[in-house]
């Protein structure tokens, strides 16, 4: 048996200025995947490659591609890719199947949805009858183009995302079961009229918990459905296909079948349209600010919810920095600015001097969005999880200046640059919902509603193409779910 593997993998935040190129891809081809290298490490491919090592599969290495998310692609720099990708499968010889890990929300210049448009070129070079299949991330937008292109998607039931190598192990048994079994497979998508914030639909409380619990894979008793999944989409892209999908994974022939549980799981969805609110307390962030004074434990753990690197933002917004300044708060950690050009001002000042700085921007609503003067004391230029960094005291505020973009995901970035979180009585961390590492650290976790790349604020948002009505966009109409 031969299956070809591969994908390209991101999340694209159609609202930031910053383009993303092909030097900000991690990207693993040909036999080096195989080996698990930094690129595909604790990602669905790393499950998919292991399941079929284990099952004795000749595995047709292609291309993968992998990186933060982050803003719009570069039409050059998708073509790159995708070309190396489609190369290394028309010369991949004969296969039974195609599994492939995607995110299933990348925008590219020039050409929009660019998953449906890699699944087409793929379909177009396999040929209509070897399976594709689908590893995708919770968030991924489904379209119409990706749907007909494919014949499986299995999306992530976790966020946090703690479950993205089981996801691929489930899309490569779920091919080999297909092929051991002459199974034509048929996919029925309900296409919801929805749009819901990572932040109002984590996995670990309601309703998104209720609905996760009635998703299904490869059940070994009774019924006809394969496999179920949502899809929450994406509200950090302006796209004319905006939504909330339900996917149902049949053999063909039970296809009837799986079209019902699509719409009843769509109909459910929508039913608890109304109960997708913040799963963690979120508020102003002086708000935020002011709670943190009085409570006892700590550290406090304040997200810059506008400003979320892991959903495309650019993290170089200071405009919570500055309200920390104005409300002189003590004992307060802001982590962290991307500014290399402050970065390299430090450096030159070096650690123990004084140093006027311009950081990053303060307000992305207003035009231009100035940068924040500051005088700091620098502490220390070190190294946190790789990326080259400046620790600056304002006040008894420490700031963090990277010369990257980072997801501020795992606290050993802090102790890394010899920061401890424990010393500190709040915390202002450029995040969404904060990852398990950093929940772990703090019993008060908050979300700032900043402004910023993916301002939580949905309903302030000025989409344009984004189609209507659309929840919660547009008040109290009706839908009813049908199988696109
Ligand atoms: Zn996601």
């Amino acid at each position: 048996m031969r299956i070809a593997v591969g994908g390209m993998s991101h999340e694209t935040n159609t609202f930031t200025y910053l383009k993303t190129s092909l030097e900000d891809f991690q990207i693993a081809e040909g036999d080096a995947m195989l080996e698990i290298p930094e690129a595909v490490r604790n990602t669905s491919l790393q499950g998919i490659i292991e399941t079929l090592k284990a099952n004795d599969v000749e595995i047709v290495p292609t291309l993968y591609a992998r990186t933060l998310p982050s803003g719009t692609i570069e039409r050059d720099a998708y073509e790159n890719m995708k070309g190396r990708l489609l190369e290394g499968l028309a010369n991949g010889g004969d296969l039974d199947a195609v599994v492939l890990a995607m995110h299933g929300s990348m925008f590219v210049e020039d050409v929009g949805d660019a998953d449906g448009d890699l699944l087409e070129s793929i379909r177009n070079i396999v040929g209509p009858n070897i399976p594709i299949i689908c590893a995708l991330d919770l968030h991924g937008t489904i379209t119409e183009k990706m749907v007909s292109n494919a014949n499986a998607f299995v999306g992530y039931r976790t966020a946090p995302h703690i479950d993205t190598k089981d996801t691929g192990e489930k899309a490569a048994k779920l091919a080999l079961m297909a092929l051991s079994n002459s199974l034509e497979l048929s996919m029925s998508w309900v296409s919801i009229p929805m749009l819901v914030s990572g932040e109002q639909s984590e996995t670990k409380s309601r309703p998104t918990s209720d609905i996760v619990a009635q998703l299904r894979h490869m059940p070994s008793t009774g019924g006809d459905i394969i496999s179920s999944s949502i899809f929450l989409g994406f509200p950090w892209a302006d796209v004319p296909y905006n939504c909330v999908s339900s996917i149902v994974v049949t053999a063909k022939e039970a296809t009837a079948a799986g079209e019902r549980e699509a719409k009843r799981l769509a109909q459910l969805i929508w039913d608890k349209r109304h109960e997708f609110t913040f799963t963690t307390e979120a508020y102003s962030l002086e708000k935020c600010l002011d709670i943190a004074e009085n409570e006892t434990s700590r550290p406090v753990i304040i997200a810059d919810g506008g400003d979320n690197p892991t959903a495309g933002a650019s993290e170089d917004l200071t405009n919570a920095l500055e309200v920390m300044i104005k409300k002189e708060v003590k004992h307060a950690l802001f982590a962290v600015v991307v500014d290399k050009l402050a970065y390299e001002k430090c450096v030159a000042a070096r650690a123990g001097s004084y140093v006027d700085l311009k950081l990053g921007r303060v307000n992305p609503t207003e035009e231009p969005a100035l940068p924040l003067a500051v005088r700091a004391y620098v502490e220390s230029i070190g190294i946190g999880k790789g990326i080259p960094s400046a620790v600056i005291r304002i006040d008894d505020i420490r700031a963090i200046i990277t010369t990257t973009r980072t997801d501020v995901y795992d606290p050993e970035f802090l102790t890394d640059l010899g920061l401890d979180p424990m010393d500190y009585k709040v915390i202002v961390v450029k995040s969404g919902y904060l990852s398990p590492a950093y929940t772990a650290l703090t019993k008060r976790p908050m979300l700032a509603l900043t402004p910023g790349d993916t301002n939580l604020l949905l309903e302030s948002i000025p989409y344009k193409v984004t189609p209507r009505p659309i929840h919660p966009l547009d008040k109290d109409f009706d839908w009813e779910p049908k199988v696109q």
